[in-house]
């Protein structure tokens, strides 16, 4: 250093020095010329010496003929030269060597010696004519020579040429070699750059010239450090042009005289940053060993020195310059540079080192002790996050992998690779994402890096980390399909039954569909299904086998009956989602085929009611429990036949479905098929069933029947069921029946049709006409009676239809049997009734009109037939009170007074008042029927031969003398003389019947 130093300033003075003899050789120069001036002006004290006067005399040939012996040509002049001037003149030249030459070509002359010559020759003439030869000789300036020039120029001060040479200079700095201006010296060059640039001191440092470097220093001494910290025309500074020029003489020289270490351009950028950028070493440390500052950061991207240096890409760099990278990155740390610096995307110099690969520098970076491997850039990424990206499996399949363990490819999988570095330096293997919460072996799994998740699941990630929705490595694993990870993490004591959580509230969007996303409590296997990765079911079933079989295992077996927020096992979701085979798998795994759900529902049940025949007939045939009953108490074949799935229905009753398990109305499910007009289903389920019947004794037909379904019925009928088939209970009736009862014509047409025998009769010996009669059903009588009902039949109490239709007062049905069947209207029941009595005994307001429909169609019935009783129907009617009857009755010509069997008329029979007998006596309008007998109707005395046999004229009553004393004209008789009559008949044509 010292050495440096005194050889420095040696050379210094040697400059002083040589200024020194510069300036006393101008000054002998200078008197020389001022004596010839002397001479040329002849002046009077001049020196009129002989030499004086011989340079007059040479002077006085410039140009002249006079003893030329030389020619020059200058472009196109000649000018007339002589050989002892050029001889006296020059070392180059002499008498002897001149002796054959004529001419000269200036202008062709490239040789430096024949340019010397002419130049010595010009030196001469430029003494005489400076204008004329300077002029001659700028045409010859060009770039190489200019430097050349511009010294004559300066020497013989021709201002002129000078200012012509320094132009050309001036205009051409870039292309002069710093060779080109060796030959100056360092005052001129100075000069030269003072006068032709703003920087001198920068043009110094690009021709190296540390002796005009002195100058500039020693002239602007008072200006220091100011001076040395400017910027160029290119925004260069001194020091940096130094450095990047490597003249450690300069930079030092710099430095010393306080040149600014950390001088930074616009963009922020220090001469540490630039000579780092530009790879050079030697810049970087000289920076680094005078105090540079080495945590500086640009402006922007806040890229500290350390930064740029891992930034050196082996991909674009050779490994000696890589090499340097790291040498440098060394020296910025032991002078204390921060390793842990971050730039504006939050990366410190270890991410980039691992982003571009840049080993050497990332080994030196592992080295420092105060590292921090922890640091986020701004995409939260960690630097073992970034490591991990690199690993991927290799394309080779004979290297690959996973079998035991993971393997690489080629460099970044093995215990060397940065990431495997960076774990055994301390990198947190997990390092959560604080957004999500998931570590890093998920995010590496969830960008579908296997290899990576499969790396970090080796090298002590935390196989049960869970993130903020809950999820562990194993559920993003199954989410990305990734099989192989699956298998490594359940190896690694990874839990299968752990569940994700609820969405936290706010996250959560009621409004949306429930989607796979917004789906909770999710083991990872649901989340398998969930997306379809029958691999990764596969893998997990295998390990749950294997589990089961292992007797030193930890590995946790997977429990199948663990629920999703949505209630479906995971069995329930493959098959949902189709998978079938899947489903197989897991019922051969374990699952329990009759899980019920919160609400009782079983997956069969499930599936039927989403109409999903495939899974339903999968679940069928792995024998599902066919008698599990919803909340509801609906059976799987109940709703199966309500989803109208025949195949299922089919499927159900293969399995022996108990068929007779009604539904909450107590229909059994045939009925509930036929109700829904599934004749399809119906006729899978009726065929073999059709006997059966419900908790009433009724078949399907019976039911139909009674409901008036006449689909249902015909239906039934086209599949053969028995049209005679009775119902099972007290009333055993007949189809016939039940649709007499129900009053649908179209059925009793149809079931007699299909072969209903139309005689059957119910418990009460009752055929269906007996039935029909009843009802207001005329035309089913009337349909019955088409097909040959017997219509003389009697029921249990002796009755024919006609009774029955005239105690119910059907008059419709009574025209019916008295006008299209020979019914015996006067048939007597086991009362010993005929249908009059019943009449008049039950006859309701439209007996009257019945009445007078009889002896329309039967104008000789025998209205006084009295029945078993002795009632007649007159006497029947009066005891009802039925007036209208009577009415009927009486006008029809019925006799009056006839007694029943206990004696009992109605002129004797108790009433609270006489009125109807009176208005029906007041009715008579011709004399009735005698009445006969052994005894009077009034006192009961019986006739002999002294009490004799009388009629009263009005009544026609058979009476004693002493109940008929009375005698009375009969006016609407035609009897003008008094008759005989009874008393109450005198009282009725006296008093004028009503009173
Ligand atoms: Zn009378
Ligand atoms: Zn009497």
């Amino acid at each position: 250093m010292a050495e440096e130093e005194v050889a420095k300033l040696e050379k210094h003075l040697m400059l002083l020095r040589q200024e020194y003899v510069k300036l006393q050789k101008k000054l002998v120069d200078t008197e020389r010329r001022c004596s010839l001036l002397a001479v040329e002006a002849n002046q009077d004290n001049a020196s009129d010496t002989f030499i004086s006067r011989l340079l007059t005399i040479v002077a006085e040939l410039y140009q002249q003929e006079q003893y030329s012996d030389l020619k020059i040509k200058v472009g196109d002049k000649h000018i007339r030269a002589h050989k002892f001037v050029l001889a006296a003149r020059s070392d180059t030249w002499s008498l002897a060597n001149l002796a054959s030459t004529e001419e000269l070509d200036l202008s062709e002359s490239t040789k430096h010696n024949e340019k010397q010559i002419c130049l010595e020759e010009l030196d001469f003439f430029l003494s005489k004519d400076r204008a004329l030869c300077e002029k001659g000789v700028m045409s010859l300036v060009n770039v190489r020579n200019c430097i050349r020039f511009y010294q004559t120029a300066e020497e013989l001060s021709a201002s002129t040429l000078l200012n012509y040479c320094a132009e050309i200079i001036a205009s051409h700095w870039d292309d002069l070699r710093k060779e080109d201006f060796s030959s100056m010296s360092a005052q001129l060059l100075y000069k030269m750059f003072k006068s032709k640039t703003e920087y001198p001191l920068h043009k110094a440092i690009k021709v190296e010239r540390e002796d005009v470097v002195f100058l500039y220093l020693i002239e602007m001494d008072s200006q220091l450090p100011g001076k040395l910290n400017e910027l160029d025309h290119n925004g260069d500074l001194a020091l940096d042009l130094a450095l990047a020029q490597r003249l450690e003489g300069i930079a030092t020289t710099l430095v010393n005289h306080k040149a600014d270490v950390d001088r930074a351009d616009t963009r922020g950028w220090s001469l540490l940053h630039k000579a780092i950028q530009r790879g050079d070493k030697f810049a970087a440390n000289f920076l680094i060993k005078n105090g540079a500052r080495v945590n500086a950061a640009t402006l922007g991207d806040q890229e500290t020195p350390l930064h740029l240096v891992a930034s050196y890409s082996p991909k674009k760099h050779s490994p000696d310059v890589m090499a340097e990278m790291a040498q440098i990155a060394e020296s910025l740390l032991q002078a204390g540079a921060n390793p842990n610096m971050q730039d504006n995307k939050g990366r410190t110099p270890l991410h980039v080192s691992i982003v571009v690969r840049n080993e050497p520098v990332f080994s030196q970076l592992l080295q420092c002790k105060q590292l921090d491997l922890e640091l986020k850039d701004h995409e939260g990424s960690t630097a073992l996050w970034l490591a991990v990206q690199y690993i991927t499996v290799s394309s080779d399949q004979s290297v690959n992998p996973f079998e035991d363990a993971p393997v690489v490819n080629g460099t970044s999988f093995d215990e060397n690779s940065f990431a495997a570095r960076l774990i055994q330096r301390g990198s947190n293997t997990d390092a959560p994402d604080t957004v999500t919460g998931n570590c890093l072996l998920q995010r590496a799994a969830g960008a579908g890096n296997e290899a990576a998740s499969l790396f970090l699941a080796t090298h002590g990630a935390k196989v049960n980390h869970q993130n903020k929705r809950g999820e562990t490595p194993l559920h993003t694993a199954c989410r990305h399909g990734l099989a192989n990870l699956t298998a490594e993490l359940l190896q690694q004591g990874a839990n299968p039954n752990i569940q994700t959580a609820e969405a936290v509230l706010g996250q959560k969007d009621a409004s949306a569909p429930p989607t796979a996303e917004n789906v909770y409590l999710q083991t990872p296997l649901h989340m398998a299904i969930a997306y379809n990765h029958p691999d990764v079911v596969s893998v997990i079933l295998e390990q749950k086998a294997n589990a089961l079989h292992a007797t030193n295992n930890l590995q946790i077996i997977p429990d199948f009956s663990l629920k999703d927020s949505r209630d479906q096992t995971v069995l329930g979701l493959a098959l949902w989602t189709g998978m079938h085979t899947i489903a197989a798998q897991l019922l051969g795994s374990g699952a329990s085929i009759n899980d019920t759900m919160s609400d009782g529902q079983t997956l069969l049940h499930m599936a039927i009611q989403r109409q999903d025949s495939k899974s339903a007939l999968f679940l069928l045939e792995h024998q599902a429990d066919i008698n599990v009953r919803t909340q509801d108490g609906e059976t799987a074949l109940q709703l199966a036949i309500k989803n109208q799935l025949p195949l299922v229905v089919d499927a159900i009753c293969t399995r022996g479905a108990d068929m007779s398990v009604p539904d909450e109305k107590g229909n059994p499910p045939l009925w509930l098929a036929l109700e829904n007009n599934l004749e399809d289903i119906a006729s899978t389920l009726l065929v073999p069933f059709l006997p059966q019947v419900d908790n009433k004794g009724r078949n399907f037909l019976h039911v139909a029947v009674q409901n008036s379904d006449i689909e249902s019925v015909l239906f039934l009928i086209s599949v053969q069921a028995n049209v005679n088939s009775r119902v099972q209970d007290a009333s055993k009736l007949t189809p016939l029946h039940l649709a007499v009862q129900a009053g649908s014509e179209i059925i009793v047409r149809n079931l007699l049709l299909a072969g209903a025998q139309v005689n059957e009769l119910t418990k009460h010996r009752q055929t269906a006409l007996h039935l029909a009669a009843q009802q207001d059903l005329p035309t089913i009588c009337s349909v019955l009676l088409e097909n040959g009902v017997d219509f003389a039949a009697v029921d249990e109490n002796g009755n024919n239809a006609l009774h029955l239709a005239v105690m119910h007062g059907r008059l419709n049905n009574i025209r019916v049997l008295l006008t299209e069947c020979n019914v015996d209207a006067e048939a007597f029941n086991i009362r010993g009734q005929s249908p009059m009595h019943i009449l008049g005994q039950y006859g309701k307001d439209n007996a009257a009109a019945i009445c007078d429909l009889f002896l329309e169609c039967m104008p000789e019935y025998p209205l006084d037939k009295p029945d078993a009783e002795g009632n007649t129907v007159l006497l029947l009617a009066y005891m009802k009170g039925n007036a209208n009857l009577c009415r009927a009755i009486v006008r029809a010509g019925a006799r009056l007074g006839v007694n029943n069997n206990q004696g009992v008329n109605i002129f004797n029979y108790q009433v609270a008042t006489k009125q109807l007998l009176f208005r029906l006596l007041d009715m008579l309008t011709k004399e009735p029927p005698w009445c006969d007998g052994s005894n009077c109707y009034e006192c009961t005395a019986k006739f002999g031969v002294t009490t004799r046999k009388h009629h009263c004229r009005h009544c026609g009553r058979l009476l004693c003398h002493k109940c008929s004393t009375k005698e009375i004209p009969i006016i609407k008789f035609d009897l003008n003389k008094p008759v005989r009559v009874c008393n109450i008949c005198f009282d009725v044509l006296t008093l004028g019947g009503v009173s």
